[in-house]
């Protein structure tokens, strides 16, 4: 047994590989990335940036379409239809 914590099972040879290893020692097969087991990931950080980065782009992006639509209420102000008497 190597240091327990560090180690896990390639699931097709069944051998104890490490947690971290990205293709089994003993059956030299392509393993699926470690699954989340309740500790930090270090791409979480990585995930909030884009998320924010994304959310502040989308933001930005509203922002200036709604100054772009506010220049055009005020360049042309919506005026409400007159009603127009028919001759008569
Ligand atoms: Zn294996």
């Amino acid at each position: 047994m190597l240091n327990g914590m560090r180690t896990r099972t390639c699931p097709f040879c069944k051998e104890d590989i490490h947690t971290q290893a990205l293709v089994c020692r003993y059956c030299r097969r392509d393993l699926p990335p470690m699954a989340q087991q309740g500790g930090k990931t270090s791409h979480g950080w990585l995930a909030a940036i884009v998320a924010a980065g994304i959310i502040a782009s989308g933001a930005a992006f509203l922002a200036a379409e709604f100054l772009r639509e506010r220049k055009n209420w005020l360049t042309e102000p919506a005026r409400p239809p007159e009603p127009q008497n028919p001759p008569d």
